[in-house]
C-alpha cells in the first residue's frame, strides 16, 4: 500500500485543502486523481508522496481521473500562490483545471494537435513571412537568449518590432524542444499575432476567453499529453495549460491591466509567470513600450536585464507630427466644436479629404465628478495623499476615497480666481454625436464598454484595417496594439480626464495610454498626425504620453510614488466590505480597522481610512474600504489571513491590488 497527499479541487471546505489516502499502486506527484470526502467524492490533486504509512486511518484513493500527472512547475505554482496570495488552494486548482477535467474529450487523437487548432481561418492580418531581423531586432534575441531563465524586460517602442523577436526566440526554444506560452491581453490583438505565428509555426494552439467549457478541455488534455513541443496563444488563463517542459514565457504589453485576475483567486500574472519561470527554468520576456513602474522599478532593483528597441521596424517609417493642444486657451477652439478643437478638427478634415482614417481616443473611466477649473486646469487633491477628490454631488462634498478627507467644492479656483469650475467630464456617446454633426457623410464606429455583441474591435478588425471606418472613436480598446494601415490621425479628445481618478496609479495609467494611442499613427512611411487635448498639457503623464518619452516618464513618476509611500516601495492589502445601508458599512470598517490597529499596530504598517470606496454603491450595497501599507509582503499576508477568518467572507480581500479603485 502507498499514501498520498491529496490537495482537493475546488471548495471542499476550508479545513480540508489538503487530506491523506491510500492507494494500491505506484502514482507520480501531479496525478488527478477522486478521493471520499465525508460522504461524497471530490477531484484532488497527488500532490506528495508518503514514504511511511500514517498513524492513522486512510481512506482509498477512488479512481484516478487523468494517468499524465500535471507537469511538476504547476504543482509549485499553486502551492506558492495559495502562501503569497492567502488564498483557497481548491480555487487556484480550479484556475489551473479545466471544469470537465475529469471528461476524457472524444476528439484528441494524442498527437494531433494541428488539426484540432487550425481550425478557424483569420482574415485581414498583416503577415509578413521570411522578415529578416533588422539589428536592433537580432541584438534584443542575442540579449535575451544570453539569459539562461528568469525574466528579461524588453521595452520597445510601438512599431520596433516586438513580434519577430517573440518569433525568433519562440523557434529557438522550440528548437531545443521545449514549449512556448505567448500571452496576450485581449482578443482584439490575438488574431494578428495568432496569423503571425502560423506563417512560421505548425503546432500552434490558441486559446481564448469565449472558448465552451468543452474546447477549453480539449485543449487542455492535447497539451498535457502533447508528444512535441508546442505554441500556446492566449490571455492570462494559458499560463496554466500544463505544458511539459516549459522553456519560455512571454508576456505581451505586460503593463495592461488584464494580466490582473480581479475575482478570486486574485493574482498578478507578471509576478506567478516570473515564479513559474524560475520553478521550470525557463525564459520570461516582458514586452512592453511602457512596463509598469513597478515592474520597472523591480528590474533594475533585482538587476534583471532590461533590452531596449527604439528604433521603428518598418523601413522608411516615420514618426508622427505630435502637437498637444491646450483646452484651457479660448483662442484653440472655433465656434463650430466646443469638444474638437480647431486644430484638431483642421487634420480630421484633411485626413477625411484624402480617405484616410482618423481615430478618437477618450479616456471614458475618467469622467468620474471632480473639481477643476476650466481656465488653468487646477484639480482639486486630498493633502494627505496627493490624489483627486471625488465629488459627491448628493452631500456636495468632495471626498479623497483613501484616506476619508472631506472638504466643500471651492467657489472659485484656488489657484487663478476663475469662477468656472467642471464637475464632469464627456462621455465617448457625446464625441460621437459632435462627430455626426461635423463630418455627416463619414462612416463613424464606436467602440466602448456599452458596444454591443459582434461589434467588437475583434469583429470589425477587418472592417477598420480595411479602412471602411473612417473615424474610429473609443476607450481603452482602441489605444493599443492595433495596426491600421489608414490611419492617419490620433485625437485624443482629454488626455488628463484619466489624471481624476483617485489612485496612485492614474498618472502612469495615462501616461501608457497615452502613449499607447500615439503609437497608433507613425508606423509606415506615410505622414501621419496625433493631436492631444488636454486641459493639463505640463503633466508629465500627458506631455511625455505625446512624446512616448518613457525614461523621463519613470524617473518623474518614482519619485512621486516614493514621497506617497505607494508601491513599489511598499505594498498594499485593500479591503472592502459591503453591506445594504452605509452606517452598516462604516460601522464594520471602523471596528476591522481598530481590530487591524491592535493586533497587527506594532509592525511596520499604517492603515488608510477607512473611507468609501470610490464605486461606493454597487449592486443596491454600500461599499467602504480599507488600504493597509507595510513595507513587508508577509505582515499583509498575516493581515489577510486574520481578516478572513474574523470577517467570514464579508470582506473583499485584495493583495498587491492592481489600483484603489
Ligand atoms: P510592436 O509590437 O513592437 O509595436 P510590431 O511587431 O507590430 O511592433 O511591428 C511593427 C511593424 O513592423 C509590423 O507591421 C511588422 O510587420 C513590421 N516589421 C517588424 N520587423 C520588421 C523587419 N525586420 N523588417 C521589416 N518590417 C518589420
Ligand atoms: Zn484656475
Ligand atoms: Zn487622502
Amino acid at each position: 500500500m502507498f499514501y498520498y497527499d491529496v490537495s482537493m479541487v475546488g471548495n471542499v471546505g476550508k479545513f480540508y485543502s489538503e487530506l491523506t489516502y491510500a492507494h494500491e499502486g505506484e502514482l507520480a506527484v501531479g496525478t488527478i486523481v477522486k478521493v471520499p470526502v465525508g460522504k461524497k467524492d471530490s477531484l484532488g490533486v497527488v500532490v506528495k508522496k508518503r514514504y511511511e504509512a500514517p498513524d492513522f486511518e486512510c481512506k482509498p484513493i477512488s479512481k484516478v481521473v487523468v494517468d499524465t500527472p500535471l507537469p511538476r512547475h504547476l504543482i509549485e505554482v499553486h502551492d506558492w500562490m495559495c502562501r503569497y496570495y492567502a488564498t483557497s488552494s481548491g480555487a487556484v486548482w480550479q484556475t489551473f483545471l479545466p471544469a470537465r477535467v475529469g471528461i476524457k474529450p472524444r476528439a484528441v487523437k494524442d498527437d494531433d494537435l494541428n488539426n484540432l487548432f487550425n481550425d478557424k481561418p483569420l482574415e485581414n492580418a498583416n503577415v509578413i513571412s521570411g522578415v529578416k531581423l533588422n539589428d536592433v531586432q537580432a541584438k534584443a534575441v542575442r540579449e535575451i537568449e544570453a539569459v539562461e531563465s528568469g525574466a528579461v524586460l524588453l521595452r520597445g517602442i510601438t512599431g520596433s518590432g516586438k513580434t519577430e523577436v517573440y518569433k525568433q526566440i519562440a523557434a529557438d526554444t522550440l528548437a531545443a524542444g521545449r514549449s512556448v506560452i505567448i500571452l496576450v491581453p485581449e482578443i482584439s490583438l490575438t488574431a494578428q499575432l495568432v496569423m503571425n505565428f502560423r506563417a512560421r509555426f505548425s503546432d500552434v494552439v490558441v486559446t481564448h476567453s469565449a472558448m465552451t467549457a468543452a474546447e477549453r478541455n480539449r485543449v487542455w488534455r492535447a497539451v498535457l499529453t502533447a508528444k512535441r513541443p508546442v505554441v500556446i496563444i492566449g490571455p492570462r488563463s494559458a499560463l496554466f495549460l500544463p505544458v511539459k517542459n516549459l522553456g519560455l514565457v512571454v508576456i505581451d504589453e505586460c503593463h495592461e491591466p488584464s494580466y490582473r485576475q480581479e475575482k478570486a483567486p486574485r493574482y498578478n500574472t507578471l509576478t506567478v509567470a516570473s515564479k513559474m519561470c524560475s520553478e521550470a527554468l525557463a525564459r520570461l520576456v516582458l514586452g512592453s513600450a511602457t512596463p509598469s513602474i513597478s515592474d520597472y522599478y523591480l528590474a533594475k532593483r533585482l538587476n534583471r536585464p532590461i533590452v531596449t528597441m527604439d528604433k521603428l521596424a518598418r523601413p522608411g517609417a516615420a514618426r508622427p507630427m505630435t502637437e498637444i493642444v491646450d483646452l484651457t486657451k479660448r483662442d484653440n477652439f472655433s465656434t463650430e466644436s466646443h469638444i474638437f478643437t480647431a486644430p484638431l478638427l483642421k487634420v480630421m478634415r484633411q485626413a477625411l479629404n484624402n480617405h484616410r482614417q482618423v481615430l478618437l481616443f477618450h479616456n471614458r473611466r475618467g469622467t468620474a465628478g471632480t473639481a477643476m477649473c476650466k481656465n488653468c486646469g487646477w484639480t482639486a487633491a486630498c493633502p494627505n495623499c496627493f490624489i483627486p477628490l471625488t465629488l459627491h454631488g448628493d452631500k456636495y462634498q468632495l471626498v479623497c476615497h483613501l484616506c476619508g478627507f472631506t472638504t466643500r467644492p471651492p467657489l472659485k479656483c484656488p489657484d487663478c480666481g476663475n469662477a468656472e469650475i467642471v464637475y464632469r467630464g464627456i462621455g465617448t456617446k457625446r464625441i460621437e454625436e459632435e462627430a455626426k454633426k461635423l463630418f455627416p457623410k463619414a462612416t463613424i464606429k464606436r467602440f466602448d464598454g456599452d458596444s454591443e455583441k459582434g461589434q467588437g474591435v475583434q469583429d470589425l478588425y477587418g472592417d477598420l484595417h480595411a479602412g471602411k471606418v473612417d473615424i474610429i472613436i473609443g476607450t481603452q480598446t482602441i489605444a493599443k496594439g492595433l495596426d491600421l494601415p489608414h490611419l492617419a490621425v490620433v485625437g485624443v479628445v482629454q488626455a488628463d480626464a484619466g489624471l481624476m481618478l483617485p489612485d496612485f496609479g492614474a498618472s502612469e495609467r495615462t501616461f501608457q495610454l497615452v502613449a499607447q494611442v500615439c503609437g497608433r499613427v507613425g508606423r509606415s512611411d506615410q505622414p501621419t498626425v496625433a493631436i492631444i487635448q488636454s486641459y493639463r498639457p505640463d503633466e508629465p503623464a500627458v506631455r511625455l504620453g505625446a512624446a512616448q518619452d518613457y525614461a523621463d516618464f519613470y524617473d518623474t513618476e518614482i519619485r512621486e510614488r516614493q514621497r506617497g509611500h505607494f508601491p513599489p516601495f511598499s505594498y498594499l492589502l485593500k479591503l472592502t466590505c459591503s453591506y445594504k445601508t452605509e452606517a452598516c458599512a462604516v460601522r464594520a470598517a471602523n471596528k476591522l480597522a481598530s481590530e487591524i490597529k491592535g493586533k497587527f499596530g506594532d509592525q511596520k504598517i499604517k492603515i488608510l481610512g477607512p473611507a468609501p470606496s470610490f464605486y461606493e454603491r454597487l449592486r443596491g450595497m454600500y461599499r467602504w474600504q480599507i488600504v493597509v501599507r507595510a513595507v513587508n509582503h508577509a505582515t499583509l499576508v498575516e493581515i489577510a489571513n486574520f481578516v478572513e477568518q474574523a470577517s467570514k467572507g464579508r470582506w473583499a480581500i485584495e493583495l498587491d491590488p492592481g489600483s484603489l479603485l
